[in-house]
C-alpha cells in the first residue's frame, strides 16, 4: 500500500483477509495514516529547508519557476551546441513522444508476462539492432551510462578471464589520450592501469604499445581504446592494435562514445574488439546534458555472452550493474524510434553528414586557428580540435576565453582543453544544416579578428572582448562603462546576434573557485 492506493482497493483487501480469516468486517470509507517507520530512524532534524523548496507551491509560481530556469540555458533549442565526443545531436520530437504517453510509461518491466510482452518485444527488437550496428552477439541494456558501460565490460571481461584460468591477469593498457572515465572505471573495477603514449600525430604510438603490451604480457587483462580516437581521428593502425593485444591473451574495450563516426560504416566487432559500450544519450538521440538519465549498454563478442550482467528475474545475477534488469528502460522508446525511423541507409548517411560537417568546419577553420591533429588522408573524423595554443602565446588570450567570448555570440562553448590542453573540440554532428555551421564560422572567424586586435595593439591586452566575455545584459545597460572598447561591440559584435540574442545570467566566473563550491553564497541573486 502506497499514497496511489484509494479506498475501494483497501476495501477489496480488508474483505479478502476477513473471508479468509472467516470474520467480519466494515467497509472503511478513509484510509487511516500510518507507518513502520522506526521512531529511531525517523528524521528529527529539518530538511528541504531551502527558500527554492518552499516559495513555488502553486501550479502556476512553479511553471514560471521552471521557465524562468528554462532562460538560463543556452541549449540546442537556441544553436549548435558543439561539444566534442559529447555527441550534441538533436533529440527529434516524434522520438520523445512515447515519454508522453501512458502506453510505455506505466509499465514496468517486470509487470505479468502478457502486460509486459510489448515492451519485451521493444527491449529484444533494439538489442538486436544494437547488435547489428555492433557487430556483436549479446548486449546488456542494465549499464546507467558510458562509465558505467565500462565498469560492467571489464567485469565481464574479468569473468571470462576466471573462467579460462586466466583470472591473475589485472592490468589495462589505456592510451594517454584517453576519456577520464577510462581509467577511472578500470580503477572501480579492480585493475591497475598502464598508460601508453601518443605520437606527433595523435595516434597511439604502436612502438610504446608493442613494448608495454609486451612488458605486461602475463598480467594485461585488456586495452581500452576509443575509436575514432578522442584526438578525432580514424586511426589506421586500429587491426593492428587489437592484434596485439589479442596475441598478449588479453581482450580488446572499445569506447564507443564515437559511434557516431561508425554506424554503417564500420563496427566494433569487424575492427577486432571484443567489448564496447553505446551512449545511446550521444550517438542514439537520447537527450543529455541535463543530469537525466543515460544508457550505456554493452554490445560483447560470442564468447563473451555468458557472462554479462544477470539479474535475479533472470535466475542469475552475475556481474549485475543496475537494480533494475534492463537499466533505464523508460527511455528505449526513445533509440528504438530513432533507429526504426531511419533505418539502415538513414543510420549511414547522418554518420557521413557527421563527417562531412566536421570536415568542413576544418577545413574552413584551417587558415586561422588550424587543426591540432588530422589523419594520414588529411581529413579528421566527425570531431576536430581546434588549436588555440598559438593565440595564447602570442596574445595572452586562452582557450577559456574564446570559450567564454562565443556565449555574447550566442553559442554553448565547445569542449574546452580536452583531451588536448589549450584547445577547443569541436563535433557538430549531423543535426545542423549548413547555414548553422556558416554563422558558426562567421562566429569564429569574427572571434579571430578580435584577437588580432589585440595582437596588433588596437585593442587593450587586458581590457578586450574576449577577456571580459561574458558580457551580460545588466553590464550592457548600466549607467557605468568604462571599457575601452563600445557597449554595442561587446553584445552585438555581428548582424545575425540581433535575431537571436542569448543574454547570459552572470559575468565571468572564476571556474575553479565554481567547481570547488557548490553552492555560491549569492544563491538566489538572480532568481
Ligand atoms: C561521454 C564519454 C564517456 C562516458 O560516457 P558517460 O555516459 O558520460 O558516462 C566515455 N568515453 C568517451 C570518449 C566519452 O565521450
Amino acid at each position: 500500500i502506497d499514497e496511489t492506493t484509494d479506498v475501494p482497493a483497501v476495501n477489496i483487501l480488508l474483505s479478502i483477509f476477513a473471508i479468509a480469516a472467516g470474520k467480519d468486517w466494515e467497509k472503511i470509507c478513509e484510509i487511516p495514516m500510518g507507518n513502520n517507520i522506526s521512531k529511531s530512524l525517523k528524521r528529527q532534524s529539518a530538511y528541504l529547508t531551502h527558500e527554492v523548496f518552499n516559495k513555488y507551491h502553486t501550479e502556476t509560481e512553479m511553471m514560471r519557476y521552471i521557465k524562468r530556469l528554462d532562460r538560463k540555458d543556452v541549449s540546442l533549442a537556441h544553436s549548435m551546441i558543439s561539444l566534442g565526443s559529447c555527441t550534441m545531436k538533436l533529440n527529434a520530437a516524434a522520438e520523445m513522444l512515447p515519454l508522453s504517453r501512458p502506453e510505455f510509461m506505466n509499465i514496468h518491466p517486470l509487470v505479468p508476462e502478457d502486460q509486459a510482452e510489448g515492451y519485451r518485444k521493444l527491449i529484444d527488437n533494439l538489442s538486436d539492432e544494437l547488435k547489428t550496428i555492433t557487430g556483436f552477439a549479446g548486449v546488456s541494456l542494465q549499464p546507467n551510462s558510458g562509465a558505467a558501460g565500462e565498469y560492467a565490460g571489464l567485469r565481464v571481461i574479468r569473468a571470462y578471464l576466471e573462467h579460462i584460468g586466466q583470472g591473475h591477469r589485472n592490468k589495462v593498457l589505456i592510451p594517454a589520450s584517453a576519456h577520464g572515465t577510462n581509467p577511472a572505471s578500470a580503477i572501480q573495477a579492480g585493475f591497475a592501469i598502464v598508460t601508453c603514449a601518443c605520437d606527433a600525430h595523435g595516434n597511439v604510438d604502436m612502438e610504446d604499445l608493442r613494448a608495454k603490451a609486451e612488458e605486461n604480457k602475463n598480467e594485461l587483462a585488456a586495452l581500452m581504446i576509443t575509436y575514432p580516437s578522442t584526438h578525432g581521428i580514424f586511426e589506421t593502425e586500429i587491426v593492428e592494435i587489437c592484434n596485439i593485444i589479442h596475441a598478449c591473451g588479453a581482450q580488446v574495450y572499445m569506447d564507443g562514445a564515437n559511434m557516431n563516426a561508425q554506424v554503417g560504416l564500420t563496427n566494433p566487432g569487424f575492427i577486432g574488439a571484443d567489448v564496447c559500450h553505446l551512449n545511446l544519450h550521444k550517438t542514439f538521440a537520447s537527450p543529455h546534458g541535463g543530469g537525466g538519465p543515460g544508457v550505456g549498454p554493452i554490445c560483447v563478442a560470442e564468447h563473451l555472452v555468458p557472462f554479462l550482467p544477470g539479474h535475479v528475474s533472470f535466475g542469475n545475477a552475475a556481474n549485475e550493474v543496475s537494480a533494475a534488469p534492463f537499466g533505464s528502460a523508460g527511455i528505449l522508446p526513445i533509440t528504438y524510434g530513432y533507429i526504426r525511423m531511419m533505418g539502415a541507409e538513414g543510420l549511414t548517411r547522418a554518420t557521413k553528414t557527421a563527417i562531412l560537417s566536421a570536415n568542413y568546419l576544418a577545413a574552413c577553420l584551417q587558415d586561422t586557428y588550424g587543426t591540432v591533429y588530422r589523419g594520414v588522408n588529411g581529413y579528421v573524423g566527425h570531431e576536430m580540435i581546434l588549436e588555440c595554443r598559438n593565440v595564447h602565446e602570442e596574445t595572452g588570450i586562452s582557450e577559456n576565453d574564446i570559450a567564454k567570448r562565443l556565449m555574447d555570440y550566442g553559442y554553448h562553448a565547445p569542449t574546452l582543453s580536452f583531451p588536448v590542453h589549450g584547445t577547443l573540440m569541436i563535433e557538430p554532428t549531423e543535426s545542423e544544416s549548413l547555414a548553422e555551421l556558416d554563422n558558426f564560422i562567421h562566429v569564429m572567424l569574427n572571434i579571430w579578428n578580435e584577437i588580432q586586435e589585440v595582437k596588433e595593439g588596437k585593442a587593450d591586452k587586458t581590457d578586450n572582448v574576449l577577456v571580459n566575455a561574458p558580457h551580460p545584459e545588466y553590464e550592457i545597460v548600466s549607467d557605468k562603462w568604462e571599457h575601452s572598447y563600445t557597449r554595442e561591440k561587446a553584445a552585438y559584435p555581428i548582424e545575425s546576434v540581433r535575431d537571436n540574442k542569448f543574454w547570459v545570467n552572470v559575468a565571468r566566473v572564476d571556474n575553479t573557485l565554481g567547481d570547488r563550491n557548490l553552492l555560491p553564497t549569492c544563491y538566489g541573486c538572480f532568481d
